[in-house]
């Protein structure tokens, strides 16, 4: 870390460095500004001072610049989350694109404009995850529609079916959520064709941080209930919802046993009609199953519910079992503290895919890192040893 940077992020002056240091005021800015490199027993002190957080490297060698946010970049973010808070919904659709954007220069842009929307709102973000056809899309609207009518603005990142292998042959071109699209407290973006499997993407996390700064209330994110994707999603909402299908145990439905033990609701649709005695039965199996599991919250029992999202019958009962859960998290506690939890996580997944990105756009195209695959293959260097040299290498040049 430069030590400008490292002063900034500690709330350091310089005075109270140079002091620790033992140096002049003006000494310790020559060496913040590049006029004058520190001798060794300083690059020790400074190295010592700052638990080995600015370190010779720092001073002597200029780090590789990837992108550098210009003057310009800094008044075009600040500009389009002002106007963002503001409520326009195109430049909501703007920000979220350049937050799905896999272009290196867009995502340091998406980073800053992230970083700045630092305020924590009491939203409610709830995952929804069933098998295609279950109803999600249909049980969304339904409920985004109803709690417009409390007064909530609702959003919505889904699965788009077209760009999906199983949705899309089921449900082909259908227009999804097509009441709630058209309403002007309600905004829906279906996840990118380049998303994970399920409908989430590494990027959701941070479109639900810019929907709240528009000032969205409820929060939906979608999934297909394919397993992997479900706990990302679990990581990233306040609840998460399973929907159900009436009859038919868990192999029938294609969900996974690990899914239903993350759910806070299981909620039978489709309990109407001629399915309704099934989906009667089903809640009562889905209740006897869950009596002998663990819940995954010390403070909740999961509920199982029915409801009929096309009828609305039991949808105003879905929100109140909501309710009941939000209201107890936030009364306890536990509802923040999760939140805190989940943005560790979060740090260390934003970690995890920047590593990625070096790694494979960057670290493999170095000629040295290049050097070493090619004596690995011809037998010259041992694997382990190679790898040692490559994080050696990796360490000093992106730290
Ligand atoms: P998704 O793939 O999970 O989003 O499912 P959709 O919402 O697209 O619904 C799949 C099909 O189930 C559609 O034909 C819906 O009309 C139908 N459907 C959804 N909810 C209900 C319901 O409550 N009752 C009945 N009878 N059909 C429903």
């Amino acid at each position: 870390m430069k030590l400008r940077e490292y002063l900034i992020y500690n709330k350091l002056t310089s005075r109270e460095f140079s002091k620790s240091l033992g140096i002049s005021e003006v000494s310790l800015s020559r060496y913040i500004n590049g006029k004058r490199f520190p001798g060794k027993k300083i690059v020790k002190k400074i190295y010592n001072l700052s638990d080995g957080f600015v370190d010779a490297n720092d001073f002597y060698f200029e780090k590789e610049k990837i992108y550098e946010l210009s003057d310009e970049d800094e008044i075009l973010i600040k500009k389009l989350l002002n106007n963002v808070k503001k409520g326009s919904r195109k430049s909501l659709a703007k920000a979220i694109t350049l937050i799905e954007s896999t272009r290196f220069e867009d995502k340091v842009k998406s980073e800053r404009l992230i970083s700045k929307i630092l305020e924590e709102k009491k939203t409610l973000r709830i995952g929804i995850s069933g098998v295609p056809g279950v109803g999600k899309s249909t049980f969304i609207e339904s409920l985004g529609l109803f709690l417009i009518k409390e007064g909530y603005k609702v959003a919505v990142l889904a699965v788009d079916p077209s760009s999906q292998r199983s949705g899309g042959s089921i449900l082909g071109d259908k227009t999804r959520m097509q009441k709630l699209s058209n309403h002007d407290s309600a905004f829906i973006r279906p996840s990118p064709s380049s998303g994970h499997l399920g409908g989430v993407t590494k990027t959701t996390r941070e479109s639900i941080s810019c929907l709240e700064a528009a000032n969205y209330d409820i929060i939906f994110v979608e999934t297909m209930g394919v397993g992997q994707a479900e706990t990302s999603v679990f990581n990233l909402v306040d609840i998460f919802v399973v929907l159900l299908l009436p009859s038919g145990g868990d192999d029938l439905q294609g969900i996974k046993k690990g899914i239903i033990e993350l759910a806070d609701l299981l909620i039978v649709n489709k309990a109407d009609s001629n399915l309704l005695s099934a989906a009667s039965s089903t809640v009562n199996d889905y209740k006897n199953a869950l009596s002998i599991t663990n819940s995954i919250r010390e403070d909740w029992s999961p509920k199982v519910l029915k409801c009929s999202s096309i009828k609305l019958i039991g949808i105003q009962d879905v929100w109140k079992n909501i309710l009941d859960y939000w209201k107890l998290r936030i009364n306890n506690k536990t509802f923040f503290k999760n939140r805190s939890l989940q943005k560790i996580n979060w740090m260390w997944e934003l970690i995890n895919n920047k590593f990625d990105y070096y790694v494979e756009d960057i670290l493999k195209k170095e000629k040295l890192v290049q050097k070493i695959e090619k004596d690995v293959q011809l037998q010259k260097l041992d694997p382990s040893v190679g790898a040692i040299n490559i994080l050696n290498f990796y360490v000093k040049k992106f730290k």
